[in-house]
């Protein structure tokens, strides 16, 4: 058997990874033909790939490698509790020291009465879980019909059938026979593309509204929930008018339905708290963790439930659970990942530090000719490619050709930003630095100036 080592040549690995390996959300024919990036390892916000080219990670993996890479710390960790308790489950009445100590931080952690924690080993899971939690929450308390749940369009909950129903992506709804029942999905409050000649905050209002409207519609006795993310990720790192959660938040308490925040991106420090929730002034009654959790170290996610309806789910046995439900190594990983990012105040960090230098250079690219809007919270900002700002406009070639050619400038210049249509999005490690700061304004500015020419080349920015 051939042995696979990071010492094999690139060409050989991208091979290899092809003849066996299908990968996530790729076409992998095209990918195939191209070769994947091997990234072989990493330190801070830096990944190292097989040709030896160092990268700035301004996606901190995908959204959660909150603390930075090569923490020895959580290896050591994750290696004691391999030695002393690799894995025992949680469902036969039975637990252990890691699923205690993590279900009990967390809830310290959580504001207000969110005090329970139902683990899972993804933030898909965990959605799953929320979907069944609150139609047996309402059922238990004598309202069966009380299953709908309302999600926005473009919204992303994860990629299992019952989390990608929750979402709104509609190229994950083409395929594989989703949504499933009972999920409905209003707009989201997307100003810089939907908002026409409007005023943000009044259009912000009216979005939330649509909540309300579809309540009416629906029928009171039919909702069990609303979800949403704070502030939408893989949607783009829209950030929503501040007249939007507010108005949210009346619309829920008004109509008592359960609010569910889907923090797996917001949560643990993106935003300059511990949870977006705070940020944006809400009180869910549940949230979706994963992610920063663990800093991505392990996989595990959760929901936090708030006492009301985890003592209603108490009643009885709630048919439902994980294999890797509080999974012991995971736990302990995510343990040790909360001291750190308490302990090092790195919360602080991006509130006080992080936060404002990264906002400053983030804003000042609102002055590139290709750039319409830069909005940031925090340690998530995204930037809309435009070829005309005063309108708006889209570019006359199909969403997402700008922003491809923007990331790979980007991915050339050893910068790690993604794109979501045409948007280009950052979401970097809690603990990037001023002057990593710098090197990644200086990289994208870099990448922004040549796709422009490209653009420009392509007769796209008319
Ligand atoms: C990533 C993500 C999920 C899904 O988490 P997985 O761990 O990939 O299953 C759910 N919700 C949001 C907001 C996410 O960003």
């Amino acid at each position: 058997m051939t042995v696979i080592t990071n010492h094999l040549p690139t060409a050989e690995l991208q091979a290899l990874d092809a003849a066996h390996h299908m990968h996530p959300f790729t076409a992998n024919g095209e990918l195939a033909e191209k070769g994947a990036r091997i990234i072989t390892r990493a330190k801070g916000v830096t990944l190292t790939d097989s040709e030896g080219n160092e990268i700035l990670d301004a996606m901190a993996g995908l959204w959660c490698v909150n603390i930075g890479y090569g923490r020895d710390e959580l290896a050591d960790v994750a290696a004691r509790q391999m030695r002393e308790l690799p894995y025992y489950n949680t469902f036969f009445q039975t637990t252990h020291v890691p699923a205690i100590a993590l279900a009990n931080k967390i809830a310290d952690l959580a504001p207000g009465d969110l005090n329970h924690v139902f683990f899972a080993g993804s933030g898909s899971e965990a959605n799953d879980t929320n979907i069944r939690m609150v139609r047996h929450y309402w059922a238990l308390k004598g309202k069966p019909s009380k299953s709908i749940i309302i999600s926005r369009k473009n919204a992303y909950h994860g990629s299992s059938v019952g989390s990608g129903s929750l979402g709104g992506m509609t190229a994950m709804h083409e395929q594989g026979g989703l949504p499933i029942a009972d999920i409905h999905h209003i707009d989201q409050p997307h100003w810089w593309a939907e908002g026409g000649d409007s005023d943000p905050e009044v259009f912000g209002l009216e979005r939330a509204q649509e909540l309300e409207k579809a309540i009416l519609a629906l029928g009171e006795d039919r909702i069990a929930a609303f979800i949403a993310e704070p502030i939408q990720g893989a949607g783009g790192v829209i950030v929503p008018p501040a007249s939007y959660w507010p108005e949210i938040q009346r619309i829920c308490d008004k109509y008592e339905i359960l609010l569910i925040a889907d923090e797996v991106i917001c949560g643990f420090g993106r935003t300059g708290n511990w949870f977006g929730s705070e940020t944006v002034g809400i009180t869910p009654h549940i949230m979706t963790i994963a992610k920063g959790l663990s800093s991505g170290y392990a996989p595990i996610g959760g929901s936090i439930v708030c006492d009301e309806v985890a003592a209603v789910i108490a009643d009885g046995e709630f048919n439902h659970g994980y294999t890797y439900s509080g999974h012991p190594v995971a736990a302990a990983v995510a343990l040790e990942n909360l001291r750190i990012i308490e302990e090092e105040g790195i919360i602080a960090h991006v509130r006080d530090v992080a936060g404002p230098a990264m906002k400053e250079a983030w804003e000042s690219l609102a002055d590139h000719p290709l750039v319409g809007e830069a909005r940031i919270v925090g340690l998530m900002g995204s930037i809309a490619l435009t070829p005309n700002k005063d309108t708006r406009a889209p570019f006359a070639a199909d969403a997402g050709t700008a922003g491809f050619i923007c990331r790979e400038r980007c991915f050339a210049n050893n910068l790690v930003m993604r794109h979501v249509g045409d948007r280009m999005i950052i979401s970097p490690p809690l603990v990037i630095t001023p002057e990593d700061i710098s090197v990644l304004i200086t990289r994208a500015r870099k990448s922004l100036d040549e796709a422009y020419e490209i653009l420009k080349e392509q007769d796209l920015l008319k």
